[in-house]
């Protein structure tokens, strides 16, 4: 770090992480922070959605990880609940998260800075990030949340959630955990505000003087 803020002039790399379960506000948060440091913003949860969505397709889902191109960020469907079921069966394979590290490397140390959120952002592929937030809830809470945006049964809902954070938590390569300097919130009792007020708290303290 040389001392320039991240966003200002003569940028530095920067990187914040913010990792945890799904429907935990962690897009909400990584968003608000990009916008009010100035950050660049990666949803690397689009990337794996993308892959599944071409591997749902019937592509190998490895070849599919090397070919991905930027218009596989706009595929219809890329947000909904069946790419990430195909999402995270696709995310357990070595070869595709291995396939997906560099461009999310390189993404994180762009000058400057930039916030990344996902599932392993703290513990494999930014490791020496200036800033780890890993970002919970109930699953209860995370369940009500997909339900309020998407509807569908409520039971229906919750067992996806449990499905996923199983399949998350439980793989082999890469599992959904805490780093252990990352900085927990639980969002469980927070409105939105509450928790971006909360995440930005820990960004600021960490940021360069400038
Ligand atoms: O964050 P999002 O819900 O869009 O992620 C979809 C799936 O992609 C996750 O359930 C997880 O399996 C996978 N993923 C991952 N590592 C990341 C981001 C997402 O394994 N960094």
């Amino acid at each position: 770090m040389n001392g320039t803020r991240p966003g200002g002039a003569g940028r530095a790399s920067f990187t914040v992480a913010v990792d945890g379960p799904a429907a935990a506000g962690k897009g909400t948060i990584a968003r608000a922070i990009a916008a009010r440091f100035g950050l660049a913003h990666l949803d690397t949860g689009l990337l794996y959605r993308a892959v599944g969505l071409r591997a749902a397709a019937g592509e190998e889902p490895e070849a599919a990880a090397r070919a991905l191109a930027a218009a596989d960020l706009d595929r219809p469907g890329l947000r909904g609940e069946a790419a990430a079921g195909w999402a995270s069966r696709v995310a357990a394979i070595p070869a595709v998260r291995a396939a997906l590290l560099d461009f999310q490397r390189t993404f994180a140390r762009r000058p400057g800075g930039a916030v990344l959120d996902g599932r392993d952002i703290g513990t494999v592929v930014c490791p020496e990030a200036e800033v780890k937030l890993f970002v919970t809830a109930s699953p209860e809470v995370r369940a009500r949340r997909r339900w309020l945006e998407q509807g569908g049964e409520a039971a229906a809902v919750l067992a996806e959630v449990q499905t996923r954070d199983a399949r998350d938590a439980g793989r082999a390569d890469a599992p959904l955990r805490a780093a252990p300097d990352a900085v927990v919130i639980d969002t469980s009792a927070m409105d939105a505000e509450a928790a971006v007020a909360a995440a930005a708290a820990v960004v600021a303290a960490r940021l360069p003087p400038g």
